[in-house]
């Protein structure tokens, strides 16, 4: 907010109203996403007041061998049943309703395949978790939330290290960059915001999308910034810089160190509310949920219903804080690319490509939105330049040499 006083003019970049389709787009996606934040919470309910979770129970202690079996066949049944009840919202999400707006190049058969991978990788990383959290449950029935936090934490770090070059590349192809000499420039960049070399990656999502993007991912030895290969379609090269520029910002000012240190100390806070309200709620309705202790694998869908309860009341914060970090990142690739126009372009870009309302209401940028709305951002490019009055830098300590 404090820009507005030095709004001096550095860019003049005008955010075009969104079209007659983006807002249908915006307005329909709303509707969607209520549906799906609803449906998350529907399919664990309706396993537990049928108490469908109890017999499911009963029927894997029968055919499992030990306790081990019985958690991984309970789980094999569980994602099929919970995959084939969410197929027609996921498929009509990601596949109908892309092609209807023309975001989407993905033949029938790549979606299908890349959502039998993601049910398989969920599938065997819950088989390899969960019998944790019922053994923490079993040994120390009030305790195991504090436990089980620290386990998910050591999952989550688990997770964000191997997602890019164990998971990711089970769905897209990634590699170095083809335009050389694009690569090059990004890379020079690169080096003056501290980033050795190497740690660019395009990826081919053109084979899924035609929408626009880039991310950092991973951390340590896996840390690099990813470049989707859309956006090098769709974006002339000083608006690529200047968004290489914002993902060097989240790299450099350790975003996702910061973003798991928030996760971290949140798990808590969600596994504290989940036991008390688990075990209030089980004490009330054990008859009709068909189980009676919550060590019992019977109890998963209650305790997904509940942290999802917890995770979907907790996201503003999220949001509020993940806004924060796109906005320094803004001002990291302003600073150090000091290319206004490039970067308001680049939003536009963003805003046609990804049929983005530049200016949604309140409500979904409080509860949805990760990032500032594309109409500050552009408002923002035009109106931060301190080079151009000699003002000190925010990020000057993080550029090297000149
Ligand atoms: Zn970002």
């Amino acid at each position: 907010m404090l820009e507005i006083f030095f709004a001096a003019e550095c860019a003049n970049v005008v955010v075009p109203e969104a079209t007659e389709q983006a807002m249908r787009y915006y307005n329909s996606g709303n509707l969607l996403w209520i549906a799906q934040q609803a449906w998350v919470l529907v399919i664990p309910l309706l396993f537990l007041i049928t108490g469908f979770t109890g017999k499911l129970a009963r029927f894997s202690e029968k055919s499992g061998k030990n306790w081990f079996f019985t958690i991984a066949v309970y789980l094999v049944f569980f994602t099929l049943i919970y995959k084939l009840l969410s197929l027609p919202l996921d498929f009509y999400a990601g596949y109908t309703r892309q092609h209807a707006y023309g975001l989407s190049t993905q033949t029938l058969d790549r979606w299908f395949s890349s959502y039998g991978k993601e049910t398989l990788v969920g599938l065997i990383s819950a088989i390899a978790f969960v019998w944790i959290f019922y053994l923490l449950l079993k040994k120390s029935p009030k305790r195991w939330w504090f436990y089980s936090s620290l386990v998910s934490i050591g999952i989550l770090f688990i997770t964000m290290f191997v997602q890019p070059i164990w998971i990711d590349p089970l769905f897209n192809k990634f590699g170095p960059m083809k335009d050389k000499h694009l690569e090059q420039q990004i890379l020079s960049l690169a080096s003056r915001a501290g980033i050795e070399n190497g740690r660019v990656y395009e990826v081919d999502k053109s084979a899924d999308t035609s929408m626009l993007n880039a991310y950092v991912t991973g951390f340590g030895q896996t840390g690099r910034i990813v470049l989707w290969d859309t956006t090098i379609k769709q974006m002339k090269p000083d608006e690529i810089l200047f968004v290489m520029g914002h993902e060097m910002g989240h790299y450099v000012l350790n975003h996702i160190w910061w973003y798991l240190a928030i996760m971290s100390a949140a798990t808590f806070v969600i596994f504290y509310l989940t036991y008390r309200s688990a075990n209030f709620l089980l004490h009330r309705y054990q008859k009709r949920f068909g189980f009676k202790h919550l060590y019992s694998i019977a109890s998963l869908p209650l305790l997904l219903l509940l942290t999802g309860i917890f995770l979907f009341l907790a996201s503003p914060f999220f949001n509020y804080i993940s806004r924060y970090m796109e906005h320094e990142a803004d001002r990291f690739g302003l600073e150090i690319t000091q290319n206004n126009e490039a970067a308001g372009k680049a939003f536009i870009v963003l805003q046609l490509g990804n049929l983005a309302n530049p200016r949604p209401g309140p409500i979904y940028n409080f509860w949805r939105n990760s990032h500032p709305s594309l109409g500050d951002r552009v408002d923002f490019c035009n109106s931060y330049c301190p080079w151009k009055e000699d003002k000190p830098l925010k990020y000057a300590d993080y550029f090297r040499g000149e």
